[in-house]
Order: structure tokens, then sequence, then C-alpha cells
């Protein structure tokens, strides 16, 4: 029979990787924490309604990139392509709105899409999602902005380019929509087929086509910034404001319109310049009219959702540390048989006191059991044998110099925690 292998474009997260990850969520927590988010954690499967209403019917999201079941009593499912819709959701039917406005919420999990795996893109990925719900003021777009380069500050990233736009809302945008489209009908036979079926349904995604052709026509293509109406342009120029005062670098970009029809007024997205084609590592803006499109209240709000995946790969690129790779600080190693009990009540009581520790379980010999904790970087090795036991000492050698002393059975167990404590620091 063919041993079963993970789905395409799906990826386990071994060991190896999974500490690097952990590193992250520490800072992303602290930085949440000093940024006033609370964490929640939330379904990785909605109904399917909440996406096509949420994120619109015809982005590429909803039109290919679901992955959409019934379950047994025929409900439409959908496993969360991303973290936004979710999040609202949650705040309407939690009646959020009646607290501190803006609620100030974070996640982090899993999203799920069915896109052509290469690297960087899989069909399973992590985000980190920050959501501020409640609140119009271009102050909170520009925290959550804030928020997502601190995130990348603190882990080191550099070579990062941060493009913002204004997206419109429905007073202006339609105005824009029919200018674009006017320009573009004058090329429509020179773009591409992707591009012409998206001429009716969502001409604002060929802005940000890749296709040389359709590139070049889109240089000559009007500028959203020119017709946005007053309130908008006024946001607009606030938060730029906002984000020059605090000292964050960044570039309009014309082209960014995001994939998402939820998205009001700000827009904005970090790439890599490590990452190749795959190089966004963050993108974000403001959804006013979420809300309303999922059946609450007017509830304007603004967030972003960071890569997980991409982050570890522009830090790996770059050369950057993650800071200290768990491991197991002491191992028992048994000499002798007549040694084991002793050191597994050993063993326990380590771990009991906070310090990492392991012993092999499969009776295997002493010199494979010193094999093992050499590879097991352990820093310390606790030896037991029979006479070890009959003398109340266990022989504690330090694997980096190789000197060994005795020391009595009643001590180890704090000098350990004492060794351990100052490895830590
Ligand atoms: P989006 O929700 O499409 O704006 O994506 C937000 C961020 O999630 C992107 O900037 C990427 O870092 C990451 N991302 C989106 N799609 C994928 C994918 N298929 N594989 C890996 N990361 C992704």
């Amino acid at each position: 029979m063919e041993n079963i292998k993970a789905p395409r474009g799906v990826r386990d997260i071994l060991p190896d990787e999974s500490w690097k990850w952990a590193s992250i969520f520490d800072v992303t927590r602290k930085i949440a924490e000093d940024f006033g988010y609370r964490e929640v954690h939330l379904p990785i499967f909605e109904q399917t309604e909440l996406f096509s209403r949420g994120i619109g019917e015809t982005t590429d999201v909803v039109e290919k990139e679901m992955y959409t079941f019934s379950d047994r009593s025929g409900r439409s499912l959908t496993l969360r392509p991303e973290a936004t819709a979710s999040m609202v959701r949650a705040y309407l039917e939690h009646g959020m709105a009646s607290g501190p406005q803006p609620s100030k919420l974070w996640c982090a999990g899993p999203m799920m899409r069915y896109e052509r795996p290469q690297k960087g893109r899989y069909r399973q990925f992590w985000q980190l999602d920050f959501e501020a719900i409640g609140s119009s003021s271009p102050l909170v777009d520009v925290e959550v902005i804030a928020l997502s380069l601190e995130i990348f500050r603190r882990l080191g990233l550099s070579n990062l380019e941060v493009l913002v736009n204004s997206v419109g809302c429905p007073v202006c945008r339609p105005v824009y929509r029919s200018a674009l489209q006017a320009y573009l009908g004058g090329h429509f036979e020179s773009l591409c087929p992707t591009c012409q079926g998206r001429y009716d349904r969502n001409p604002l995604r060929i802005l940000d086509c890749k296709v040389p052709t359709c590139r070049s026509i889109t240089d000559g293509a009007p500028d959203v910034r020119d017709h946005l109406c007053e309130e908008c342009r006024v946001h607009f120029d606030e938060v730029l404001k906002g984000l020059a005062l605090i000292g964050a670098k960044f570039r309009i970009d014309k082209r960014l319109v995001r994939g998402l029809d939820y998205y009001t007024k700000t827009a904005y997205e970090v790439l890599s310049g490590d990452l190749g084609a795959q190089n966004a590592v963050c993108g974000g803006g403001r959804y006013d009219n979420l809300a309303e499109a999922i059946g609450g209240p007017h509830t304007p709000g603004v967030g972003f959702a960071a890569g997980l995946d991409r982050i570890v790969l522009t830090m790996e690129q770059q050369g950057l540390g993650f800071g200290k790779e768990p491991s197991i600080f002491a191992t028992v190693v048994i000499a002798d048989e007549g040694a084991r009990d002793e050191g597994l009540r050993l063993l326990y009581e380590l771990r009991k006191a906070g310090v990492p520790t392991d012993m092999d379980a499969s009776g295997k010999g002493m010199k494979a059991q010193m094999k093992a904790a050499g590879a097991a970087k352990a820093a310390y090795v606790c030896l037991l044998g029979s006479s070890e036991v009959v003398k109340g000492v266990v022989a504690l050698k330090e694997m980096s110099t190789g000197t060994q002393a005795e020391i009595e059975r009643d001590r180890i167990v704090a000098e350990l925690v004492l060794k351990a404590g100052a490895a830590r620091c």
C-alpha cells in the first residue's frame, strides 16, 4: 500500500521550525500587550455565507480558493480563508460594541485557500491577525500599521517596503471605477485574458496584475487619489500625517487595491525584498462596510494579517536569530540496572523542579545513553550506578568541559535548579 502523505500545498511544521514560530508568538504576544490588543481564538470553519457576503462574491478568494463542504446536516461550511470576517462576526455576535471602542483583538492560526502552491504560498498557512473594530478614526489606521511594523522591527526584519493607498468608499469608489473602466476600455484587447474577465466584475484588480502588458497599460491609469470624496481624502491625509509623525517609512502606491471587496479607505501592504514572487509579508486596511455586509449594524474597523510562514522564511533568508532553541538541560544516565529506580525518581524530581530533563526508557547501554545526551545537547549528565546509589551521591558531568564531580543526592536537584537558572540568564 502506498504511504499516505500530507495533501498538496500543506506542510508539517516540525520541531526544528516550530520553536522559531513559538519565539515569534512570544514577541507578538508582548507587542499585543504593549498596544492593548487582547487575544481571541476563533473557529477554523464558518458558515460559507460569512465569507461570500463578507469578502465578496467576485473576489479570487471566494470564486476560486475556498474549501467549502456540506456537513452531515447539509449546511454549507467553509474552512476560513482569512480571519477578519470571523473576527467581525464574533464582535457582533458577542455584543462587543457595548464595551470600550474600538475593540482591539488579535488571533493567530491557520487559514486555508486553494491556491497554486509555490515557495511562500501554501494551501494552509498561518496568519497573525490584528483587528481594531468600532472606530473610524484615522489614528487607529496608523496604530494598526505601526503595530505590524513593530512586530517586524522587534524580529529584526530589514529590506521591507511599506505600501499605502486609499481605495475610497461606496460614495467615491464607483466614480473611480467608472473612470478606470473608461480608461481600460480603450486598451481592452491588449489586456491579459484574466484582466479582460475582471473588466466588468472587478476592474480595480487589473491594477495589481503582474503581466507586463497589463502593467504598462495601468501605468497610465487614473489615480484613485484624484477621485476620493472629501471624507476619504481627509482620512487618507490624516493617516499619512500620522505615519510621518511616528517616523514610519512608506510609499504611496496607486496600484494597491488588495484582493478583498470589504476594504474601504486605507489599504496597505508590507513587502519583503527577500521573498521572490510571493513577497507580501503583511496586508491590511480599513473595512467600514464589512459588518453591514454580514448582517450587522454599520461598524467601522481596521486591521491586518501577517503571514507567519513568510515571516519565518524572510528571517531565515536574512540570517536572523530566533532566540535560544529550547533543549534538554540534564540527562539522567544509568550505569547499571541497580540504579534504574533511583534514576527514575531523580528524573521526576528534576522535572518537577522545572529543570528540563530526560532519561532513556528503552534499556540502552551506558555508551548509547551518553551519545543520546550529547545529541540532545544536554548541558549536564547525572550519572547513576549502584555504587552511587549506595553512597548517596550522583556523578554530575558537565558536557561542555567533560569535568565530573560527585554531588550528594540530597543536593543534586537544588544544584541543577541553580545551574539551569544561570544558563537561562
Ligand atoms: P491576505 O489575507 O491575502 O491579505 O494575506 C495576508 C498575508 O497572509 C499575506 O501578506 C501573506 O503574508 C500571507 N498569505 C496569504 N496567502 C498566503 C498563502 N497562500 N501562503 C502563505 N502565506 C500567505
